[in-house]
């Protein structure tokens, strides 16, 4: 019987997920199933449960219960430990691993797919939510120069400061006058078609403009694009993570581009 895999989100129906793994288990021939399954948002453990007693392998996380599959899981990797959030399970041994796939996915995206050394780079990140949060240390394990990151509500940026050592917490309005070479959106700002307010001059010369978010052109990739040469948006980071989870359950690495590839057209 091929082994069970499955996403876990609230909202799912929209997940690419399954079509992402199902790409990667052709192109690699391993044999294996992978669902995108609702969990009612007060029942994201007993789906779990359920999944793990009818022989499930292993999970990805998604929306809103990545903080809670952290608190389920006996173990977890560095990377999960440190990013407080959990996107990919394994079940083994009557045990639940967590780990969190998402910093390297993008890593992979930004510096792999469009050849953009992030080593003695300026970065500005955006956002303290949970995918802020999970990229930190990735990104510093880079080596860039600096990682400043901004927040609507600035306490937010200061508490990831406390808990990441070297980086910086800011508003909006004290980036004026500095520029960044890298800025990452990780905001949900485009889901409401907002910009967040970056000052005139935010973007060094040559720089990436990133945006996690995919499948729509947003404000801050429009604003971008009229200010710097590169712009990328979050589809190859999702096919990333999804890469990176697909290692650690199978330890075969899947080749990307014909799937984001794929994804695109
Ligand atoms: P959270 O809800 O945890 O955090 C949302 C963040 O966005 C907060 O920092 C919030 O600021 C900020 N924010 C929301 N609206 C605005 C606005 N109008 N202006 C400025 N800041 C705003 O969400 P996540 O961290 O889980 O996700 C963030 C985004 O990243 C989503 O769009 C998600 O789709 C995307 N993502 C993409 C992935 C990929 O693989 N491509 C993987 C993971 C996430 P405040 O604290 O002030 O409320």
């Amino acid at each position: 019987m091929a082994d069970r895999y499955a996403v876990f989100g609230n909202p799912i129906a929209h997940s690419k997920s399954p079509l992402i793994h199902a790409a990667f288990a052709r192109q690699t021939a391993q044999d294996l199933t992978y669902e995108a399954i609702l969990a009612p948002l007060d029942g994201f453990a007993d789906s779990i449960g359920q999944f793990v007693q009818s022989g499930g392998r292993g999970a990805n996380v998604t929306v809103p219960f990545k903080e809670e599959a952290f608190r389920l899981a006996h173990m977890l990797t560095e990377r999960a430990a440190k990013a407080g959030a959990v996107n990919t399970l394994v079940f083994a041994d009557d045990k639940i691993t967590g780990d969190n796939t998402d910093g390297a996915g993008l890593v992979h995206d930004i510096r792999d797919n469009h050849g953009y050394l992030i080593t003695d780079k300026r970065i500005l990140l955006m956002g303290a939510g949970g995918a802020a949060r999970g990229v930190i240390l990735p990104l510093l394990a880079e080596s860039p120069i600096s990682l400043t990151v901004a927040n609507r509500t600035v306490e937010k940026a200061a508490a990831l400061r406390d808990h990441f050592n070297n980086i910086t917490a800011s508003s909006y309005q004290t980036l004026a006058g500095q520029s960044f070479d890298l800025i990452i959106n990780a905001t949900s700002s485009g889901l409401s078609g907002e910009l967040p307010p970056l000052p005139a001059g935010i973007f060094a010369e040559g720089a990436l403009a990133y945006d996690m978010m995919y499948g729509r052109e947003t404000p801050f990739m429009a604003f971008a694009r009229r200010h710097v040469a590169q712009v990328a948006d979050g589809l190859g980071m999702l096919v990333e993570q999804a890469a990176e989870a697909f290692y650690v359950w199978r330890g075969v690495r899947p080749q990307t581009a014909p799937v984001i590839a794929q994804l695109r057209g």
